[in-house]
C-alpha cells in the first residue's frame, strides 16, 4: 500500500479560504493587510516565487506591492527601500526574496526589517523568540510543515523526529517547533556520520538539503511521516524533492509530494503571517 499523501495544495486551499475571509473582515474594519515583496536581480526561480506570492495575496484579499531592484543595486539602495517600507502604514509585512546578489550583505538586510513586519520570521529577534517559545512570526516553511502534521492529527508528543538539513530558514526552526511540540529531535547536516542510522529512527522525517532524491527507501523507517521540503530542477526540467518519492512512498505511511507539498504551504503561511501582522497593527491603532 503506498503512503497517504500530505497534499499541500488541498490543505492550502482550505487555509487560504479562511485567510481571505479574515482579511476581508479586517479590511472592513479599516485595515487591509498589505505585503511588500522586494526582489533584487533577475534570478529566474526567484521571479517565479515572487509572482506566485503576489498572485496568492491577490486571491486572499491582501494588498501587495512588488519592488524590483536591478542586479547591480547597492546595499544602501536596498536598505533605503526597506526603511521606507518600515515606515509605510499600508504595509504590514515585508519579504526580501533570497538569495540576494553577492554585493549585498543578506544578514544586514534581514536585520533592517522591522521585526513586527518580519513575516518571513528571519530577523534575529524573531529567531531568538522562536528559541524561547514565543515567536511573533514563525518562518513560513517550517510553519507549513507543522500545519501538515496538524492536519493529520499526528501525535508529535514523544515521537522521534529527524531533520536532515540545518539551515536558518528551514532546518533549525523546524527542529525548534518539533521540540516545542514534544518530539525528541535530531538535526543532521552534511557532516553527519552514518545518516541512515539517524533517518531510520525517525517517526517524523523532514528533509531540506537541496540534494535531489538523496533519501532512499532503505533510509526510512516503515510507517514514518516523510516531509520533503526540497525543490530541485532536474536536467529534463521537471521538479523533484530531496526524497526518492517513487520508492519511499512504499515504506512511509504519509509523504509530501514535490511539487504540491510544502511549496504551496510556505506561501499559505506567508499569507497567514501577513494577516497576523495586520491584525497586530490594527489592534495598536
Ligand atoms: P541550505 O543550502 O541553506 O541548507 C542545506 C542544509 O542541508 C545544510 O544544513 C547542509 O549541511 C545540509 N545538507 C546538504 N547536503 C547534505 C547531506 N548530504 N546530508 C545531510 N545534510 C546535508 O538550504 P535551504 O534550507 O535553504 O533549502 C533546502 C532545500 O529546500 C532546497 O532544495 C530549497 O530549494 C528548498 N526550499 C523549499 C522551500 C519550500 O517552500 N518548499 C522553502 C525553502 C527552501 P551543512 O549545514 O553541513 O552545510
Amino acid at each position: 500500500m503506498p503512503a497517504k499523501i500530505l497534499d499541500g495544495n488541498a490543505l492550502s486551499k482550505q487555509l487560504r479560504t479562511q485567510i481571505a475571509t479574515n482579511s476581508a473582515i479586517l479590511t472592513a474594519k479599516g485595515t487591509k493587510p498589505g505585503l511588500a515583496v522586494v526582489l533584487v536581480g533577475n534570478n529566474p526561480a526567484s521571479q517565479i516565487y515572487v509572482r506566485n506570492k503576489i498572485k496568492a495575496c491577490h486571491d486572499a484579499n491582501i494588498h501587495s506591492e512588488l519592488i524590483s531592484l536591478s542586479e547591480n543595486a547597492t546595499q544602501e539602495e536596498l536598505l533605503s527601500v526597506i526603511h521606507g517600507l518600515n515606515d509605510n502604514s499600508s504595509i504590514h509585512g515585508i519579504l526580501v526574496q533570497l538569495p540576494l546578489p553577492s554585493q549585498i550583505d543578506s544578514h544586514a538586510v534581514l536585520e533592517s526589517i522591522d521585526p513586527e513586519k518580519d513575516v518571513d520570521g528571519f530577523h534575529v529577534a524573531n529567531a531568538g523568540a522562536l528559541m524561547t517559545g514565543k515567536p511573533l512570526f514563525i518562518p513560513c516553511t517550517p510553519y507549513g510543515c507543522m500545519k501538515m502534521l496538524e492536519s493529520i492529527d499526528y501525535p508529535i508528543r514523544g515521537a522521534r523526529a529527524v531533520i536532515v538539513g540545518a539551515s536558518n530558514i528551514v532546518g533549525k526552526p523546524m527542529a525548534m517547533l518539533l521540540l516545542q511540540a514534544g518530539a525528541t529531535v535530531t538535526i543532521c547536516n552534511s557532516k553527519t556520520k552514518d545518516l541512515s542510522a539517524h533517518t531510520r529512527e525517525a517517526d517524523i522525517l523532514v528533509v531540506a538539503t537541496g540534494k535531489p532524491k538523496m533519501i532512499l527507501a532503505q533510509m526510512v523507517k516503515p510507517g514514518a511521516v516523510v516531509i520533503d521540503v526540497g525543490i530541485n530542477r532536474l536536467p529534463d526540467g521537471k521538479l523533484c524533492g530531496d526524497v526518492d518519492y517513487d520508492e519511499v512512498k512504499y515504506v512511509a505511511d504519509w509523504i509530501s509530494p514535490v511539487p504540491g507539498g510544502v511549496g504551496p504551504m510556505t506561501i499559505t503561511m506567508l499569507l497567514q503571517n501577513t494577516l497576523e501582522a495586520a491584525q497586530h497593527f490594527h489592534q495598536k491603532k
